[in-house]
């Protein structure tokens, strides 16, 4: 359970992210003068303000007068959020701030600060432009799991991870099987059983180099690849040489010619394929147990209304929402006290809404982000919330055919 929990926290600090980068994307300014700042977490928030003011003192040649108090603004405004910080916090954070288009000749000054994001920020990065530099963090973003890189051939193997889209070689090793060919004096027959010890020996090596990698994580991992030669890593994986909680785990073996470090980069290009499906395995075996109640079950609910209803009678056990899905809720009240919600398109206006029950004007009393809105009502009932990809097609057809929004019931309610 805590296991799930810690999860779900996840998914969401990936959203609430997601959703602050989304905002941060629409921003631009007239002038190259959007400062974004990231700060990983072992470096000095002292040489980050002296980086800072350097900055400051070289705008001052900037030839344009805006663009030149926009930037020396931009960078106060940064300073005088560093001052809050001793240190960097855990995972870095990202620092934004400038003067952006309002339109109408209008601009206003926008500073945000993003700590902790859901990977450690791996060097830092000055820079000034036109939009802020979102880029980093929407990488991390649709970086998924954790999974464990094994390339060998009879000579040479590589250990490593793939973490989100970075391949860290780990350790290798080198073997000691003497080629095809015999030396003169030695029976055929000797050097040919001398030789599979020797392979042996190397697989076994290999496997336990593999194992004190990857088993003080197998909880965490999503997967394994292994690549090398025919018949290497055939012999290999059906030899049973690596843990067999590892073996269970092991994605698929695929061809790469190369054995050293960059054959691990090779893996996972030769292994794309695997990957992708391991990202979504676990949103198509919740779509494929929402279709099964629809179909021939009663324990699946869609649409906002049904889901929300359900969600507030504390029956849904999973709540199941489109990544893509951006929309708010208004809830509307009328002079009658009839309380009604609309779903809005995320940044459009607030429209006006006349009451369905008595048709008096009603008027607005809270614009709540869709997906926040039911997460917040599932937290308080114990129910998990699941994020579903759109890059499968059920995945797909929740956005568009169910609203974004379905659950899997716990028990039938007949809402
Ligand atoms: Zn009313």
């Amino acid at each position: 359970m805590s296991g799930t929990q810690a999860e779900e926290s996840v998914d969401r600090r990936k959203y609430e992210f997601q959703k602050v980068i989304e905002d941060l994307q629409e921003y631009r300014g007239t002038g190259t003068q959007l400062v974004t700042i990231y700060v990983p977490p072992d470096k000095q928030i002292s040489d980050v303000v002296a980086h800072v003011t350097q900055e400051h003192s070289e705008a001052s040649n900037i030839k344009s007068k805006d663009t030149r108090t926009n930037v020396q603004d931009a960078l106060s405004s940064i300073k005088a959020r560093l001052r809050y910080y001793d240190n960097p916090p855990e995972n870095g954070m990202v620092l934004f701030s400038g003067a952006v288009d309002a339109g109408g000749g209008q601009t206003d000054m926008i500073t945000e600060v993003l700590e902790n994001p859901p990977q450690a920020i791996q060097s830092f990065r000055y820079h000034c432009d036109s939009e802020f530099l979102t880029e980093p963090l929407e990488v991390m973003l649709t970086d998924k799991g954790l999974y464990g890189l094994i390339v060998l051939d009879r000579r040479e193997a590589n250990v490593g991870w793939l973490n989100g889209k970075r391949v860290d070689p780990v350790k290798s090793a080198t073997s000691l099987v003497p080629g095809k060919q015999r030396k003169g004096g030695q029976s055929a027959q000797r050097f040919a059983r001398l030789r599979l010890e020797a392979i042996d020996n190397f697989y076994q090596e290999v496997a336990e180099m593999a194992n004190d990698l990857f088993v003080p994580k197998r909880h965490d991992l999503d997967g394994i690849l292994v690549g090398g030669p025919s018949p290497t890593k055939d012999e290999f994986l059906d030899g049973d040489y690596l843990h067999h909680e590892l073996q269970d785990q092991v994605l698929g073996k695929f061809d790469v010619a190369y054995t050293d470090e960059s054959g691990l980069y090779d893996l996972v290009d030769a292994g794309s394929a695997a990957l992708a499906d391991a990202e979504l395995m676990e949103d198509k075996e919740d779509m494929q147990t929402f279709f099964k109640e629809l179909h021939g079950g009663d324990l699946a609910t869609y649409g906002f209304e049904p889901t929300r209803r359900n969600l507030v009678m504390g029956s849904v056990e999973t709540l199941l929402i489109s990544e893509d899905l951006r929309e708010d809720v208004v809830t509307y009240e009328c002079p009658n006290d009839h309380e009604e919600r609309v779903l809005v398109e995320s940044r459009r206006d607030t429209p006006e809404h006349e009451c369905e029950e008595c048709g008096e004007p009603a008027e607005v009393r809270e614009r709540e982000d869709t997906i926040e809105h039911l997460m917040n009502i599932a937290d308080d009932r114990g129910t998990e919330t699941h994020f579903i990809s759109t890059d499968f097609e059920k995945g797909e057809q929740l956005l568009t055919a169910f609203g974004g929004v379905a659950g899997i019931l716990r028990y039938s309610t007949g809402v």
